[in-house]
């Protein structure tokens, strides 16, 4: 996979339009204003390496999910204003994707100029199952410009036009945070220093389940709480109440836990949880024993016990991957789990592990509970993208960089 690096020594930039895919998907509250802005800062690196060796930037991204025309809404002209504040230089937003405005915009940019072209899902062509109608938007996207860094890791995992099908119509690399996502990821699934020990929760088993399979070759330990834990409790055969539960996964849950038994692979469930009367921050709620849910109560943190546990695995970690809160954090009596966990992994990654934070509520969460991102190795941009590598599957963004092409081309 070639790199920013690999383009900066090999070719003059000024004068050069280079089309950025990155990956600005922040959430909005409802006056429209970011209130994580993570994504925004994970971007820079890359767009300002490229302003300062002079290219004409044109930056693409979505915003979440547009039906395929404009939406207000969904409009990028927060994320504009922001990527300017944190460039330190004004980012110029094009009123559509690749339509006469998009055009005028890239024209106009001067060397070491920045445009954002609007929300890519404005435009039916970025996300289609038709080849056809993808191809023929990435063509219009390789039109405005000469080069494609690919640095929205977190769409790496989508075959969409601006992610896939133009890095096979313009001479391309991987931006710094592809790269850097990558080689956190390689150091996660070639030889991790042991015991390595992953942690899963959040909502949907289903999205979870393919990645289990792939850690139980690769894991030391695999605790799982969160939503998640109620399909794993059920399968061993506890009531769960009204806890989330995905009843048509309890067979291959089963097959897991035996999978693991068979390979000494630990699974940590909880032992107890904290149920209440309503998902609300008001309801009533008690720490109850993991085989005695009441069944009228929902879980929806991990008990006490569970969180002294999985904090005592993870600091005994020399590598932990972690995906998915332990509770429903955003409401505050449900946070202490998910605090639990984070306090542990600031304190193996003081003691030297290498620690790895994914997915969108997560990294939320994190931030939320006033952790800063250097208590961290890694905080990862993009929670589907990361479960899709370690679940050993292809993505079509990246394997589309790896046969390279030329990277000179257009202008001689
Ligand atoms: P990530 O974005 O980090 O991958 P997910 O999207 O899978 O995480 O899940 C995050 C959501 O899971 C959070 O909104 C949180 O409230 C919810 N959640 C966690 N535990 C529970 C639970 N026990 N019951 C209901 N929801 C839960
Ligand atoms: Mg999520």
């Amino acid at each position: 996979m070639r790199t920013i690096d690999d383009l900066l020594g090999e070719q003059d930039l000024r004068g050069r339009r280079v089309l950025v895919r990155s990956d600005l998907n922040v959430p909005l509250d409802d006056q429209g204003r970011i209130t994580d802005d993570g994504r925004v800062r994970a971007s820079v690196p890359t767009i300002a390496a490229l302003t300062e060796a002079g290219a004409r930037v044109v930056v693409c991204a979505h915003l979440g999910r547009p039906k395929g025309s404009p939406e207000q809404k969904y409009s990028l002209a927060p994320v504009a204003e922001r990527l300017g504040e944190l460039l330190g230089r004004p980012v110029a937003l094009a009123e559509d994707t690749v339509g006469e405005s998009a055009r005028a915009v890239v024209d106009g940019l001067q060397d070491g100029q920045v445009a954002l072209l609007e929300n890519l899902r404005f435009n039916p062509g970025e996300t289609s199952k038709d080849d056809a109608e993808r191809g023929a938007f990435a063509d219009q996207l390789a039109s405005l410009a000469d080069l494609y860094v690919s640095d929205g890791f977190g769409v790496v995992h989508r075959k969409q036009a601006s992610v896939y099908d133009v890095a096979r119509r313009l001479p391309h690399v991987a931006g710094t945070l592809v790269q850097a996502e990558v080689d956190v990821l390689q150091r996660l699934t070639h030889d991790p220093a042991r015991p390595y020990v992953v942690v899963l929760g959040g909502a949907k088993v289903s999205d979870k389940l393919g990645v289990i399979e792939s850690l139980l070759t690769t894991a030391d330990k695999l605790l799982i709480g969160g939503g998640m834990a109620f399909t794993f409790l059920k399968a061993q055969g506890y009531e769960v109440g009204r806890s989330l539960l995905e009843q048509d996964q309890l067979d291959p849950v089963r097959g897991y836990l035996q999978q693991a038994a068979e390979r000494g692979v630990e699974i940590l469930l909880p032992t107890d949880v904290v149920a209440a009367t309503e998902f609300a921050a008001d309801a009533e709620h008690e720490v109850v024993p993991a085989d005695a849910i009441p069944a009228d109560r929902l879980g929806l943190d991990i008990g006490p016990e569970s969180a002294r546990a999985f904090a005592a695995a993870v600091e005994g970690a020399k590598t932990v991957f972690w995906n998915g809160p332990m509770g429903a954090f955003e409401m505050v009596p449900y946070a202490d789990g998910t605090a639990a966990v984070a306090k542990a992994l600031v304190a193996a990654t003081r003691a030297g592990a290498f620690t790895v934070v994914g997915g969108g509520d997560s990294a939320a969460a994190i931030r939320q509970l006033g952790f800063a991102d250097d208590d961290f190795s890694h905080i990862s941009t993009g929670g589907g993208a990361s479960l899709e590598y370690l679940e050993g599957k292809e993505l079509p963004g990246l394997s589309v960089l790896e046969d390279s092409g030329p990277v000179s081309g257009g202008k001689e």
